[in-house]
């Protein structure tokens, strides 16, 4: 037998991770890497947050799971906490992003067959767009790599230039059941949405009568400053998908929608046997209690706005490896100009920091939410000392 015992199907690096202090990752053998990956903006609050593994363990010696035949207090109060805050007035608990995005899809669905509408089932989504792994979610993105050997994808969704709005509006026909957008792209490249082109889809949207159905799960809960991404384009979305920083590291997603859009969701129409069990509940409650107010929103920004600041500065030295810094919050990308995994792996191997390649030739900056200016100063003296020996290997 060759196959390995854990699935093939990741490039692992070398790094194995055994231990996490606030932001930092302990290796194997010891080695101290500072993390500004966060398991790909996960960890919001760092590694050992006392909040967080508290709110696990009580929960954990109380009561882990009874499934959705009974009532649940846990998900009653976790989902009043994110109806308070968000434009929801509804949700369904999750274990996973590509699960929170499921339910978005068939709720999008649902609405317009619940109105007598069944041809209409198709949602416009955007190019480069990543949505998770499960079939529907692979469909719904066109990145070939993540379609190849999994043929047929599921019918139902058509593809727009990411950020292109006459196209998306050009898109729009008989079948057509709403839009699916990531406001910020993550994978795609750290890509923001323009103002315009959000507003237009919800102007489209409400022409229209179609579902604008976000996926969050990345730019979501707190990361870029506000809760979520959609506040700062003051639109209001009709379904979003959320998950990754909701758990802070345990695996929990949500799918939130106003009652309108959950009229499809009847009794019986979904389900998950996990989704909004009490120790997910527990874990989420201790992080929107941590990330879900105005005097932490304020902080993100104001160290998202010295971070990016401090980068700005600095990729000038470098004019042949650095382009640009974009994103918003604490979810910053630094577009490249030449292949980012390669500077990547040399931060990670020879500078002990972990970073994020993503697509457009970008490094993605996911730093927990819970940096403080020691951290930062530490990412930019491995940043500075890493592209220095990257640029000297390079020349020799
Ligand atoms: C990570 C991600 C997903 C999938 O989440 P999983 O928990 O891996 O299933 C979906 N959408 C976006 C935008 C993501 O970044």
């Amino acid at each position: 037998m060759t196959i390995t015992p854990l699935m093939p199907v990741y490039p692992r690096c070398g790094v194995r991770p055994v231990r996490g202090e606030h932001c930092h990752l302990i290796d194997e053998d010891g080695t101290r890497y500072l993390d500004f990956a966060s398991g790909i903006a996960v960890n919001l609050l760092g590694h050992s947050h006392k909040g967080l593994i508290g709110a696990i363990q009580r929960q954990a010696e109380t009561l882990m799971h009874v499934s959705n035949l009974y009532g649940s207090p846990q998900g009653e109060a976790l989902a009043q906490k994110l109806v308070d805050t968000t434009f929801a007035d509804t949700v369904f608990f999750t274990n996973s992003g590509a699960e929170a995005v499921e339910c978005a899809i068939k709720a999008a669905r649902a609405y317009h067959q619940h109105e007598g509408n069944e041809e209409r089932y198709e949602l416009i989504t955007f190019k480069n767009a990543f949505h998770g792994r499960t079939m529907a979610t692979i469909s719904a993105s066109n990145q070939e790599k993540m379609h190849k050997g999994f043929s047929p994808l599921l019918p139902g969704f058509r593809y727009v230039d990411f950020d292109d709005l006459e196209g998306a509006k050009a898109a729009i026909g008989p079948h057509t059941a709403g839009f699916l957008v990531e406001p910020v792209q993550g994978e795609g490249g750290i890509r923001p949405a323009s103002q315009e082109f959000m507003t237009g889809l919800r102007q489209l949207a409400d022409e229209h009568d179609l579902m604008l159905v976000l996926d969050e799960v990345q730019c979501g809960v707190s990361r870029t400053g506000t809760f979520y991404a959609y506040e700062q384009y003051g639109i209001t979305p009709d379904i979003v998908a959320s998950a990754k920083g909701l758990g802070g590291g345990f695996p929990m997603g949500a799918c939130l929608a106003t009652e309108k859009a959950a009229r499809g969701m009847v009794f019986g129409t979904h389900g998950s046997t996990y989704g909004g069990n009490p120790l997910a509940m527990a874990a989420s409650m201790a992080v929107m209690d941590a990330v879900a107010n105005d005097e932490f929103l304020a902080d993100v920004r104001a160290k998202g706005e010295r971070l990016r600041t401090r980068m700005e500065q600095f990729i000038g030295n470098y004019p042949d490896l650095f382009e640009s810094v974009r994103g918003m919050g604490l979810m910053l990308g630094l577009k490249m100009k030449i292949e980012p995994r390669p500077f990547m792996v040399h931060l990670r191997d020879h500078h002990q920091l972990l970073t994020v390649a993503a697509g457009d030739s970008t490094l993605r900056i996911l730093p927990p939410l819970v940096i403080g200016d020691a951290e930062m100063d530490e990412f930019l003296e491995k940043l500075s000392a890493g592209a220095a020996s990257f640029a000297a290997a390079e020349a020799a």
